[in-house]
C-alpha cells in the first residue's frame, strides 16, 4: 500500500520541500564577544591567525636535550630551565641538558624531551636511563593542532561548547554572527489554563508553550511568548498582528485541525498567504505553513506529541535554514530490532517514540507504550524516535525498523 491509498496527505519529504524552498537565510550579522557566541551561527569562516600552538613546545614534564650529546654519556648535568612562560635564555652548553616543564618553550637545539619518570638525579647530573630516542620525542611542534590561515570553522557553523575554546586559542576575542531568528509563539484555545491555577470543567493545562519554547531555543532561535489566545476570531487576529510584526516566524499550536482550521484559515487568508495541510505523517497530521505580511507562519496541531513532533521534523529545518545554519544535519536513521510489537496500519509515516539500547553491539528497540497524540508521557520516556513506512503495517517483535536517536534539542 502506498500513499495513494491515503488521498489527499502530503508525505513529509514534499512539505519540507516546499518549505525549504521559500526560506532565505536571514542577513543581518552582529559581533559578539567570543563567550557570548554559543548557539549563534557564523556568518563568516573563522580563519586562522596564527599557529597553534605558537611555537615549539614540550609535551611532558622532564628535559630538554640534544640526541648527539645523550650518544656521548648517559648523564648530562643541568645547565638551566624552561618552564611555562618562562623560556630558556641565553647559551646552551653542550653535553649538558635543560630541565622542562610541559606546554614551556623548546631550547633552540633541542630534539627531544626526556620524560622525567625515565631519569634520575644525582650529583654528577641526570641520568638517562632510556636508550632509544627519536628525534622530536615529546616535542609538540609549532603548528601541530592549526595552520595560520586553516579554515577552522566555515560559515554556517553553530557555535558549540566545544567549538568555542577552540576559537579562543587563536585569540580571537570578538566573532561574526547572524542574528537568531525571532519565534513569536502561542498557545490557541478555549480549554486552556495556564499553570498554577486550578482546572474547571473541560479545561486542561496549556503545555505546548513549555514544549515549543526550550526547542526554539535549542534550534537557536530567540523565543517570544505571547501566552494563550482563546478561539476567538478578534483576539486570534490582533494576536497574529502584533506577533508578525515582531517576530521572524510566528508558530501556532491548536486550530488546524478539521473544525477548528476554517476561522483561522478565513483570519489567515486575511493577513497573509498559507497553506493548510495534511501530511502524511503520524502523529501530527494537520499543519499549516505560509507567509504572513511580515514573518513566516507555522502553525502546529494542538495535540501535545504532535506539536513538538512537527517543531522537531518539520520548524527545525526551516529554522535552521532561516538561521543561516549550512552545516545543519537530518538526525540520521539506523537500524534497529523490536523488542516489542509496534501497533501499525498502513497510510501514513509513524513517528512512534521508542528507548533503544545496545545489546551485543546491535541496536534494539522498545515502544514506550500508549502512542496516542495526546499522552506527552510517550515523549517523555522516549530516547528515539521509531519511523515506520507509510506503506508499514502492524510490526512483530525481532523485525529490524529504522530509529533516528534524538538530536541534542531534545536533551
Ligand atoms: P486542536 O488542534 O486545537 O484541535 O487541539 C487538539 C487537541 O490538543 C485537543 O485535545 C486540545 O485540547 C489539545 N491541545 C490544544 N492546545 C493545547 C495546549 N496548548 N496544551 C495542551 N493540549 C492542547
Ligand atoms: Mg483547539
Amino acid at each position: 500500500m502506498g500513499c495513494c491509498d491515503a488521498p489527499g496527505l502530503m508525505p513529509i519529504e514534499q512539505a519540507m520541500d516546499k518549505m525549504l524552498s521559500r526560506i532565505q537565510p536571514i542577513e543581518a550579522t552582529l559581533q559578539l564577544p567570543l563567550a557570548e557566541a554559543l548557539g549563534f551561527v557564523l556568518a563568516e569562516d573563522v580563519l586562522s591567525p596564527i599557529f597553534v600552538p605558537p611555537f615549539d613546545n614540550s609535551a611532558m614534564d622532564g628535559y630538554a636535550i640534544r640526541i648527539a650529546d645523550l650518544e656521548q654519556s648517559n648523564v648530562l648535568p643541568l645547565s638551566g630551565k624552561s618552564f611555562a612562560g618562562q623560556p630558556f635564555e641565553g647559551e646552551w652548553p653542550q653535553a649538558t641538558c635543560i630541565r622542562i616543564m610541559t606546554g614551556a618553550q623548546i631550547p633552540q637545539g633541542c630534539d627531544a624531551v626526556i620524560m622525567q619518570e625515565n631519569t634520575e638525579v644525582t650529583d654528577a647530573g641526570i641520568v638517562f636511563n632510556q636508550t632509544d630516542v627519536k628525534p622530536q620525542n615529546n616535542i609538540r611542534p609549532t603548528g601541530d593542532d592549526i595552520k595560520q590561515g586553516d579554515i577552522v570553522l566555515p560559515k554556517g557553523s553553530r557555535l558549540t561548547p566545544r567549538d568555542i575554546p577552540m576559537i579562543a586559542s587563536l585569540g580571537i576575542s570578538h566573532i561574526t554572527v547572524v542574528r537568531k531568528p525571532k519565534v513569536a509563539f502561542f498557545s490557541t484555545g478555549d480549554e486552556l489554563k495556564p499553570l498554577g491555577e486550578p482546572l474547571e470543567a473541560g479545561q486542561i493545562y496549556d503545555s505546548n508553550r513549555y514544549g515549543i519554547k526550550p526547542l526554539i531555543e535549542n534550534f537557536g532561535c530567540e523565543p517570544i511568548d505571547l501566552g494563550i489566545i482563546p478561539d476567538c476570531p478578534d483576539i486570534l487576529k490582533q494576536t497574529f498582528e502584533k506577533a508578525q510584526k515582531i517576530a521572524d516566524v510566528v508558530v501556532t499550536s491548536g486550530g488546524v485541525s478539521v473544525g477548528e482550521a476554517d476561522y483561522t484559515k478565513d483570519i489567515l487568508e486575511e493577513l497573509g498567504e498559507i497553506g493548510f495541510w495534511k501530511l502524511a505523517i503520524k502523529p501530527g497530521k494537520p499543519f499549516a505553513f505560509g507567509a504572513l505580511e511580515n514573518a513566516w507562519f507555522c502553525g502546529l496541531p494542538g495535540n501535545p506529541v504532535s506539536a513538538v513532533l512537527t517543531m522537531y521534523v518539520l520548524v527545525q529545518p526551516m529554522l535552521a535554514k532561516l538561521s543561516g545554519h549550512t552545516e545543519w544535519k537530518q538526525p540520521e536513521s539506523i537500524p534497529a530490532t523490536t523488542r516489542t510489537a509496534f501497533k501499525k496500519s498502513p497510510g501514513r509515516t509513524d513517528y512512534q517514540r521508542g528507548v533503544y539500547s545496545i545489546a551485543n553491539g546491535q541496536f534494539v528497540v522498545e515502544t514506550t507504550g500508549n502512542q496516542s497524540s495526546g499522552a506527552f508521557r510517550s515523549m517523555s520516556l522516549a530516547n528515539c524516535f521509531v519511523v515506520l513506512e507509510r506503506e508499514r503495517g502492524r510490526v512483530e517483535v525481532g523485525e529490524t525498523v529504522q530509529i533516528q536517536l534524538f538530536n541534542s534539542t531534545l536533551y
